[in-house]
């Protein structure tokens, strides 16, 4: 099509790409990347294949030569003082032998939903995530813990501080730098609760393009933390007794200029469409959580005393709550989906919760003031998603089972029932 030659042409025409990463995801949101040779790539755009027997979640001897598709629309300049010259990267799509989508690509599944989305009602789903991180000493400081049981600061700065040289401070500066150059529209970086941890926002995107940018924002901060000697770690709950790192998602639906989830005279000024967008998110809480908190590490961020949410309910001003109504206007009305940790993966976990919040059962609106609570280990988190109904629906039973023996794998791993303190096995990187 038109995009795809443009964009050949400028690769072409560019002296300074010698070469292009395509990347992917696996069905537990790794990223993956090959790099092709520019004069390779421009020949063969059209046939590219790879071996999909060692990838996550997709490994069947059936399976293992797939078809590398270009999303010539994800095609982003990585940031010379980053990465080096020269760089480019562009997301690619996975695709079976006969080249139709492949159903553990999530990246695909969530553009094919968003578009049906729109083509039928006309309706756009926006996305923006607030994703948390911590940085410390060192360039393995994961491997560094599995040693000696420690994970070192790089600052004791805290909130918002405006210490002068503070390494915290420098990185989300060159970090949020970094992702303005490549286009990303950021609102607010800064130093969170945490001593060395950060956050930083960007406005509302297409849902899609967000969970790209998840992908794009660890990528940038794990490569500028390694310039620096340093390691950023987006475990959810690397330290214990100090908040641990969510990812926040805050959706909202729109048809033209119109916010669906907007109604000045609604509950939190919430409109009915938005409320049963709710409902059914905390009706299938437990189904879903799973997707949302899918390290074992995860299960121990979830408590209320740390900003975490551990309860299935709705609550404007309580951030123990899976869903918190954040104060709005016409404009910026939403939903905040608290209960995702960072090394979820987005995509999957954006196109659930949008499908379930679309077609999902509904429970009465009892489910807002949320008797339930999440589970606090994963093994309970998977017993509830292999049983689910509507994760069956929204995933496909083969989907479904394979998650979950991918789960039950890394949980058997990390024996959780072992007291409070993070176990060493249950450190790696994500
Ligand atoms: N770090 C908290 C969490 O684990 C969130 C703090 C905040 O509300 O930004 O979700
Ligand atoms: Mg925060
Ligand atoms: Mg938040």
């Amino acid at each position: 099509d038109k995009l795809q030659e443009e964009r050949m042409r400028y690769l072409n025409d560019e002296k300074r790409i010698k070469a292009v990463t395509v990347c992917f995801t696996d069905l537990e949101g790794r990223l993956h990347m090959l790099d092709y040779d520019k004069k390779f790539l421009l020949k063969s755009a059209d046939n590219l294949t790879f071996d999909g027997s060692s990838i996550r979640g997709f490994s069947q001897q059936s399976e293992s030569d797939l078809r590398l598709g270009i999303d010539w629309g994800a095609f982003y300049w990585l940031p010379a003082d980053i990465f080096g010259p020269g760089k480019v990267l562009v997301f690619g799509q996975v695709l079976e032998r006969d080249g139709s989508a492949y159903p553990a690509d999530f990246r695909s599944r969530l553009q094919a939903y968003t578009a049906e989305l729109f083509a039928k009602q006309g309706i756009v789903c926006n996305v923006a995530n607030e994703i948390e991180g911590f940085l410390f000493k060192g360039r393995n400081a994961e491997q560094h813990y599995r040693d000696t049981g420690h994970f070192e600061f790089v600052s004791t700065g805290g909130y918002y501080n405006s210490l002068p040289g503070d390494p915290l401070r420098l990185f989300i500066d060159a970090a949020a730098e970094a992702q303005r150059a490549m286009g990303f529209a950021n609102e607010k970086d800064h130093p969170e609760v945490a001593p060395s941890q950060f956050e930083m926002n960007y406005s509302y995107t297409e849902a899609s393009v967000a969970a790209d940018q998840v992908l794009l924002y660890k990528l940038i901060c794990r490569q500028l933390a390694y310039k620096l000697d340093l390691t950023a770690s987006f475990l959810p709950k690397p330290v214990t007794g100090v908040n641990g790192s969510g990812m926040h998602t805050n959706m909202s639906l729109a048809k033209g200029d119109t916010n669906l989830f907007y109604d000045a005279n609604g509950e939190e000024g919430l409109s009915e469409y938005g409320w049963s967008y709710v409902d059914r998110i905390l009706t299938s809480g437990l189904d879903l959580c799973l997707l949302l908190n899918s390290s074992v590490n995860s299960y121990r961020r979830l408590d209320p005393h740390y900003e975490a949410p551990n309860q299935i309910k709705a609550s404007a001003i309580d951030r123990g709550s899976m869903v918190r109504i954040p104060l709005g206007n016409a404009r910026s009305a939403r939903i905040e989906v608290r209960s995702i940790a960072p090394d979820a993966n987005p995509h999957m976990a954006i196109y659930s919760i949008l499908k379930v919040g679309l077609e999902g059962p509904k429970a009465d609106t009892s489910v807002r003031k949320g008797a339930k609570v999440l589970p606090d280990n994963i093994y309970d988190a998977i017993e509830a998603f292999q049983a689910s109904e509507i994760i069956a629906s929204v995933l496909g039973e083969e989907i479904q089972a394979k998650y979950a023996e991918l789960k039950i794998a890394s949980a058997d791993r990390c024996p959780h029932r072992l007291g409070t303190l993070i176990k060493r096995s249950e450190v790696q990187f994500h």
